[in-house]
């Protein structure tokens, strides 16, 4: 926050904080020199949070010492949000995170960890690994605590294994603060599971290259219907929107000050029903400047929503498919297959060579929008203005999936 916006919010300050009134949104607090924080339920929570997926390593183990840099620079700015999984660096993150946090008081600090589904086979192996994640952690509660990661193959195991039940049993014993889950499944599977329970909160994939392209806001508005607050995982979509091509970095640059991570994390923040974004973060200077990203924090104003919109398009136009999103051959498929979603995923995975995050966001599409439902027709590339080869392309895309999903 530049200085002179810092002295007109504090005119409004009370006992060293300032409260903005959010326009539709979750209200936004501010103090000086520390993240930007939103109101949720009966408490706040920094609009950034640490997530520990990608630990600062030495070889094969998590580099403790510089974790523990990066969790006291965090803790000094307020940043006091930390999202681990079990399975996360190979299922040392949850320790780290532990040992690292169990140097300040536990009311000090907020923790997120997450149930594997695929561990589970009775619904007795929900409390087991949740009192093992408890262990690790150091801790005797979680502030908050997902199912993780349902989709098409998971739902099924937590649907059989009750594990909504189990949780509610050990959110009744004040085991776990706020019960939610976190999605990667299709808008089928989500429009169930939202009414499964009274979710506290909904972790989802937000950013602004997947909003339109691979429909994202239509798992966020399933959920904001529900109003089931938001955090966000994948702002920057594995650091796609951190490297942009030369193009699409000269449209930033020309028009915003902020740099291509402060923009994409801005972005994800700015959403109505968002109440915290977790960045993955490797090293101290990496958590220093996303630290300065919400300590300057203002949402985004219409100018740079356009401006958002008109750099996904860039970087869509720019892949190795040089489709544009016009969608002219959604209208003629007589399968219904989402073409230019299909294409944005793939130039997405050869950008970044996230061959999980391709497989994972491949997974979100319906049944019917995905490659191999293609007949071959040949009506979508007659009514391509980019003259592309549809079909050849989308067997290019299905053979890749079934590598990366082999
Ligand atoms: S070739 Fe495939 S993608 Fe194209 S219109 Fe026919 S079924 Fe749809
Ligand atoms: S018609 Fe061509 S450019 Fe337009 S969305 Fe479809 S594949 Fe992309």
């Amino acid at each position: 926050m530049k200085r002179r916006e810092f002295i007109i919010n504090s005119a409004l300050a009370i006992g060293g904080t300032a409260l903005l009134a959010g326009c539709g949104k979750k209200e936004l607090i501010k103090s000086e020199n520390q993240v930007a924080r939103r109101k949720y339920k009966d408490i706040t929570i920094p609009l950034l949070g640490l997530g520990c997926m990608r630990l600062p390593m030495k070889g094969d183990e998590i580099d403790q010492q510089e974790l523990d840099r990066m969790v006291d620079y965090c803790m000094e700015h307020g940043a006091n949000y930390f999202d681990t999984a079990y399975m996360y660096v190979d299922s040392k993150s949850e320790f780290a995170i532990g040992k690292s946090l169990k140097r300040f008081k536990r009311e000090d600090f907020m923790l997120a960890d997450k149930s594997p589904i695929y561990k589970m086979n009775t619904p007795q192996d929900v409390r087991k690994i949740f009192n093992e994640q408890l262990k690790k952690c150091q801790v005797e509660y979680f502030d908050f605590y997902m199912c993780h990661n349902i989709n098409k193959n998971s739902v099924g195991t937590y649907r059989d294994v009750h594990m909504v039940e189990e949780l509610a049993k050990l959110k009744e014993e004040g085991k776990i603060k706020y019960l939610g889950f976190s999605f990667h499944g299709t808008p089928e599977i989500l429009r169930e599971v939202v009414k499964d329970y009274e979710w506290d909160f909904a972790q989802l994939q937000v950013n602004y290259l997947d909003w339109d392209v691979v429909k994202a806001h239509e798992q966020y508005d399933i959920v904001q219907a529900q109003g089931i607050p938001v955090t966000v995982m994948e702002p920057l979509r594995g650091g796609g929107l951190v490297n942009l091509s030369d193009k699409a970095l000269k449209k930033l640059k020309e028009n915003s000050d902020n740099s291509p991570a402060a923009f994409g994390l801005r972005w994800a923040a700015s959403r109505d029903n968002v109440v915290t974004v977790l960045s993955g973060m490797s090293n101290l200077q990496q958590v220093k400047e996303n630290i300065q990203t919400f300590i300057d924090y203002k949402d985004m104003d219409e100018k740079e929503e356009k401006l958002a919109d008109e750099i996904a398009k860039i970087i869509q136009s720019q892949g190795e498919i040089n489709c544009t999103a016009c969608k002219y051959c959604m209208k003629v498929c007589p399968r219904g297959i989402n073409i230019p979603a299909l294409f944005a995923l793939y130039n997405q995975y050869k950008v970044t060579n996230n061959k999980m995050l391709f497989g994972i966001y491949y997974e979100t599409l319906a049944d019917d929008e995905k490659a191999d439902k293609c007949i071959k027709c040949g009506l979508c590339s007659k009514n391509c203005p980019q003259s592309l080869d549809i079909p050849t392309l989308l067997t290019k895309i299905n053979d890749e999936y079934n590598k990366t999903a082999g």
